[in-house]
């Protein structure tokens, strides 16, 4: 029997291989083979808070081998650098430790029977001048973490400046986030409680939050244009009471080293600008002779098979839907990557897959937190055909269980609530926000 391989181990592609080493079971692990550059999986709509120090990423990893042991799956941990379509084979760079030895890392070849690609996202900065080489952004733990380190730093050097200069009225750090989809504005809410804690525990050198200017800039009349316009204008109002400013219809015309141009002639200061306004398919995409999209994400027809070749599959933020009917089509989310893979998982064991429904997105809304004890949102289709709005700490409870259930599907449910209670036991002995 050939294996299924599949490729990156987020959202989708862990899912899917979890669902399908559990239906093969114990005797064929080798059927499934995933493959990820990282160890652990960590769920990506959590980064804004590694970002604002407000959770440590070490405690909501999942390891992708205990977890491969447990459901019968193979792992592999490395990057698939290259795709042989011809020969049904693709070269892993195993993943080497820095031991200070130096030596190149080995690949190994694998063949595949089907190949799934889950390999996800970049940012996309969309060629604006200057937005790649001096923006943040908050696609992967690593760079959430530059983030949190450089906006302490920050934090620490506007407050010695500000000791200096106690007269002065403007604000002592600038920060610009680009984009108001869920990511900006969780992260701007976020940051306004990371810098209120810093500032109450004395540890910024700031001595009142208002000295830090946080400033969201979005190209489009609303911000979380997933929301309907009431449930937008309520997060408006909480994100200008919390002292965040927002402007709508402004786009950047350009970024600077520490400054933010504007379409219509406006400039901000920025000391840190993070760009929070789109994603695309990475460079990867491009070597893998299949149909992209102008955002280099991989082409698929209603069943997730790539339009040039039916033994790939394609899911997740690396994908897009080629289908007349626009309702089908998936927006680069966790929800989106959740139910295809759900989808797939059907499809690749089913007996006649042929037979099978092409695959229909259903949008069950958005929830959106605005950092401690509050979040909005809509859930959609929630009594019949009517759609309920949320929001305060209902909303907060949704948001918050919606990763908890992402966790149970993986551990099942002792091991997530070992895991809220060892958090919530560690929370009592450390600050709220990681500061070091
Ligand atoms: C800050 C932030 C906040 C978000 N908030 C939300 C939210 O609130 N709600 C929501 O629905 N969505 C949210 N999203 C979007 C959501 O996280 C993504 O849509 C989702 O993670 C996509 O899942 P995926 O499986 O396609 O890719 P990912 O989850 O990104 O996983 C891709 C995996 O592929 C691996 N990989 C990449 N290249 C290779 C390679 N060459 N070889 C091997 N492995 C590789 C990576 O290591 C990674 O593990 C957010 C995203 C971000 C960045």
């Amino acid at each position: 029997m050939q294996s299924i391989v599949i490729v990156g181990g987020g959202v989708a592609g862990l899912e899917l291989a979890t669902r399908l080493g559990r239906q093969f079971g114990p005797f064929h692990k080798d059927r499934v083979i995933l493959i990820d550059t990282a160890p652990t999986h960590f769920w990506k709509p959590l980064l804004h808070e590694v970002a604002a120090g407000t959770i440590d990423p070490a405690s909501h990893t999942i390891d992708y081998a205990r977890q491969a042991i447990d459901n019968h799956f193979t792992f592999l941990c490395g990057e698939v650098v290259h795709v042989d379509r011809a020969r049904h084979t693709l070269t892993v760079r195993g993943r080497r430790f820095d031991d200070g030895h130096g030596g190149d890392s080995s690949h190994t070849l694998i063949g595949y029977g089907r190949l799934v690609l889950a390999y996800g996202s970049v940012t996309n900065f969309f060629g604006i001048p200057g937005a790649e080489q001096h923006c943040l952004s908050l696609d992967s733990v690593e760079r959430a973490e530059t983030f949190r380190k450089r906006f302490l730093n920050l934090c620490e050097a506007a407050g010695r400046r500000r000791s200096l200069h106690a007269q002065s009225a403007a604000p002592a750090l600038d920060i610009v986030i680009v984009g108001a989809g869920p990511t900006g504005i969780e992260l701007a809410a976020d940051l306004r409680h990371t810098v209120d804690t810093l500032a109450h525990y004395g540890l910024s050198g700031l001595a009142a939050p208002h000295q830090v200017r946080i400033r969201i800039v979005e190209r489009g009349p609303q911000v979380l244009p997933s929301l309907d316009a009431q449930a937008s204008s309520l997060a408006v109002r909480k994100l200008e009471a919390m002292g965040i400013e927002i402007c709508t219809d402004t786009a950047v015309a350009e970024v600077r080293e520490s400054e933010v141009a504007t379409v219509d002639g406006r400039v901000f200061p920025a000391a840190i600008t993070v760009w929070a306004a789109g994603v695309k398919g990475p460079d990867f995409s491009t070597r893998l002779n299949v149909l992209l999209n102008r955002s280099n994400q991989v082409l698929v027809d209603g069943q997730l098979r790539s339009l040039t070749d039916p033994q790939i599959f394609a899911l997740g933020d690396c994908s897009t839907l080629q289908n007349p009917d626009k309702t089908a089509m998936a927006p680069p989310s966790a929800q989106a990557a959740r139910q295809q893979a759900i989808y797939l998982a059907k499809l690749l064991t089913h007996e006649k897959p042929n037979q099978l429904k092409g695959f229909q997105y259903r949008d069950y809304g958005t929830l959106v937190s605005l950092g401690r004890g509050d979040a909005v949102g809509i859930l959609r289709r929630a009594i019949g055909s009517h759609h309920l709005r949320v929001k305060g700490t209902f909303a907060l409870a949704m948001y918050k269980l919606t990763y908890q259930r992402h966790v149970m599907g993986h551990l099942g449910l002792w091991r997530m609530c070992a895991n809220v209670l060892a958090r919530w036991s560690r929370s009592k002995m450390l600050m709220p926000v990681r500061w070091h």
